[in-house]
């Protein structure tokens, strides 16, 4: 399992989603998805820049793709 990360407004500001190839590359809308889960929208991985994130390394994550795969915490 992966670590419970917290939806909070700190968390979603440090988010870089929307930076990413990804996020670009398709019509993502949302963000911190290691928090809140999947996107609403399909996405078409293109690169996902999560390592690089404040957020991942605070919560020490270890997944790509949080917009496709779902909450950090469901995941194994
Ligand atoms: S780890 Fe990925 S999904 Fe989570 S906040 Fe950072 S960029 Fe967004
Ligand atoms: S989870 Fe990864 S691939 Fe998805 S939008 Fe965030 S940085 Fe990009």
């Amino acid at each position: 399992m992966g670590n419970l990360v917290v939806d909070n407004a700190q968390n979603a500001q440090s988010c870089i989603c929307p930076q990413c190839p990804t996020y670009k590359k398709s019509e993502l809308t949302g963000i911190l998805y290691c928090a809140k889960g999947k996107a609403a929208e399909s996405a078409e991985a293109a690169g996902c820049i999560c390592p690089n994130c404040p957020v991942a390394k605070q919560y020490n994550l270890d997944q790509p793709y949080y917009c496709m795969k779902g909450k950090s915490v469901d995941l194994k």
